[in-house]
């Protein structure tokens, strides 16, 4: 038998090699990027058609190629940024796999034009599908211009298997603005289908920090600044009182490159224990400066995770850094120090070589592993004789947002089950207590009742604003005047791409030039409140929820209002007050539990209390 052992051509090894390296267009964003950055650029300019589909072209002002240069960077493994195996363990640039442009160019068409000043002319080449269709001597401006066309048109599977072009733009804007993050120094543009997106100018960390997100981040941020022997770190975190109810602001830099580490994520989180209310993240922008002999950013393909050989010593000296830096800012004047010595490096930790300190860390613990709240839908088999009764022609709307994957509601107590509406008898001024601001106690027919306000108001909204929906007519309070809203380019693209959605609950919103939008009027049900707050917040859950579970639109967004604009416990409330609320309850589908599937109320037949008192 003949041998049967042949080397793949270069071609499918550069596709299997883009397979890894090449996901979407956000990562060849990625690495056309961090090429420029390593190039030595002072401003680059990323250009994008189609979220990425049609174009992504990248043009710098860097050191530019030779003619021989050019046409060896396609190559695979072929890269100037590190000559041998040592090397890889002193690695301050961004590349060194020299695996990125033979990747992209096998799965797309690609046209460089380079030029180093010190020569006349620059070099053009095209590339289609490893294939050079031309290279040629050009006229062109020093440095380099990448542009990546038709990315994936050889590879059907991946295109199909890319994501709608809000979500595909999310992951741009998302890798464009970690470079920018780690490169204040460097001035970038970025363009999507002819419009700026981006203008940010070279300067500080928070002035790169403001470019991003908005001038009123000066206010929030709080600077953190330690050095030590081992690690030097730098940059910000907000103040506690602007915690995010999504993880999306958290940045941490390690020798400029950007960095997913749960283990830190933990040690920063913990140093704003107690002061973060519950479900509620901090933002972040940190920066790790470390001897690269003491991490290694070689065990992950994408190179956003980084292992570090002195992990507990880092996770200390950042915890105590944040904490510190938040204690002299004073914002929380309860913070006790004192109950949490180990944090507290003495003084003399700075520049003497450090002794571990001793902290009692769960290895397991895993913050991305949130427990799934139960999804929940209208369509639940768990129905009350109530609920029953008043469903009528009323279900028949949410149609279409029926879900496939329920989970039942929890286990509600068999006489939670046979509360029936005829039990609590409707009357304006019937006697209601609240107790503790939050729960509201009132006596049915068959013994007591306790309401929980805020899971029971949430309820009542969110089949109201899904009601909304459906139907198209939330009715609308014009604002005396209206307001505008800046927001980030990433949740901009969320608000166009809802804005039918908020329309239809009742919002009078337009998009009114970049990234801005002006609210104009909001829904009539909503009684308190300022208008930018509130449409901030139902974003701010919307994008919590996203990710949290899996969940339709809609639904989503009608339970991100309901959150947002519901009684809140801790909110004193009239007696007329509880019993519209109760009234409403049990005039809903699904009144025994809120929309997240907590329970709304609680009752204790009268035998029961007869027995707890041995009757
Ligand atoms: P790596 O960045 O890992 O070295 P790449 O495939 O990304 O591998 O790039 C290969 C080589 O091409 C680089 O090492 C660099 O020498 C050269 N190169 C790529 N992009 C640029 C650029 N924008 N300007 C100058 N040289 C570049
Ligand atoms: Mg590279």
């Amino acid at each position: 038998m003949s041998d049967i052992i042949q080397l793949l051509p270069d071609s499918v090894a550069n596709q299997i090699a883009a397979g890894e390296v090449i996901q979407r267009p956000a990562s060849a964003v990625k690495e056309l990027l961090e090429n420029a950055i390593d190039a030595g650029s002072s401003f680059i300019k990323l250009i994008i058609k189609d979220a990425g589909r049609t174009l992504i072209q990248v043009i710098d002002n860097g050191c530019g190629m030779s003619e021989t240069d050019a046409r060896l960077s396609f190559e695979r493994h072929a890269t100037s940024k590190i000559r041998k195996a040592e090397d890889l363990f002193s690695i301050r640039t961004m590349g060194f796999r020299g695996e990125a442009l033979a990747s992209i160019a096998s799965v797309a068409h690609v046209e460089l034009k380079t030029k180093r000043t010190t020569d006349e002319l620059g070099t053009c080449i095209e590339i289609e599908g490893s294939e050079i269709k031309k290279q040629e001597m050009c006229l062109c401006t020093d440095g380099t211009s990448f542009s990546v066309k038709n990315l994936f048109f050889n590879i059907p599977a991946r295109r199909n298997f890319l994501k709608s072009n809000t979500i595909e733009t999310r992951h741009i804007i998302d890798e464009f603005q970690r470079i920018a993050l780690a490169n204040p120094q460097i001035a970038f543009s970025m363009h999507h289908n002819g419009m700026e997106v981006f203008h940010l100018n070279s300067g500080n960390l928070r002035q790169r920090i403001i470019a991003l997100f908005g001038s009123n981040y000066n206010e929030r941020l709080v600077p953190i600044g330690e050095e030590t022997s081992i690690i030097n770190i730098n940059g910000f975190v907000s103040k506690p009182e602007f915690a995010k109810k999504t993880r999306g602001e958290q940045f941490l830099f390690v020798n400029q490159r950007f960095i997913k580490d749960a283990y830190l994520n933990h040690a920063i989180v913990r140093a704003f224990e107690q002061m973060l209310p519950a479900g509620s993240y901090p933002s972040y922008f940190l920066y790790i400066d470390i001897d690269t002999k003491k991490i290694d950013v070689n065990i992950h393909p994408t190179k956003t995770e980084i292992k570090f050989e002195d992990e507990k010593s880092i996770y200390a000296i950042m915890c105590s850094a944040v904490k510190r830096s938040l204690g002299q800012y004073s914002i929380s004047p309860t913070l006790d120090f004192e109950r949490e010595k180990n944090f507290d490096l003495p003084l003399s930790y700075k520049n003497t070589t450090p002794v571990q300190p001793s902290i009692n860390i769960n290895p397991n613990y895993n913050p991305f592993d949130k427990k799934e709240e139960k999804s929940y839908s209208p369509f639940q088999k768990v129905e009350s004789e109530n609920s029953k009764a008043n469903k009528n022609e009323w279900q028949k709307l949410y149609s279409g947002l029926e879900r496939q994957d329920e989970s039942v509601l929890p286990p509600n107590e068999e006489t939670q089950q046979k509360l029936v509406g005829s039990d609590w008898e409707k009357e304006d001024d019937k006697l209601t207590y609240q107790l503790h601001n939050r729960y509201i106690l009132s006596h049915i027919k068959s013994g007591i009742m306790l309401i929980d306000q805020q899971n029971a108001h949430e309820r009542i909204l969110y089949e109201r604003y899904l009601h909304s929906l459906v139907q198209n007519q939330g009715s609308s309070q014009q604002e005396l005047f209206p307001q505008a809203i800046q927001f980030s380019p990433g949740d901009f693209e969320l608000i166009k791409e809802l804005t039918p959605d908020i329309c239809a609950l009742g919002f009078d919103i337009h998009e009114f030039g970049k990234n801005t939008y002006v609210i104009h009027g909001i829904p009539t049900d909503i009684i308190d409140g300022n208008a930018t707050e509130i449409l901030e917040g139902i974003i701010e859950q919307y994008k919590q929820n996203a990710s949290d579970i899996k969940i339709d639109k809609r639904e989503n967004l009608a339970r991100s209002m309901a959150r947002q604009t519901g009684i809140k416990s801790g909110k004193v409330l009239q007696i007329k007050e509880m019993n519209s609320l109760i009234n409403e309850l049990f005039a809903c589908t699904m009144p025994h539990s809120s929309p997240t599937g907590k329970p709304t109320l609680w009752i204790m037949t009268l035998e029961e209390l007869a027995k707890r008192f041995e009757k």
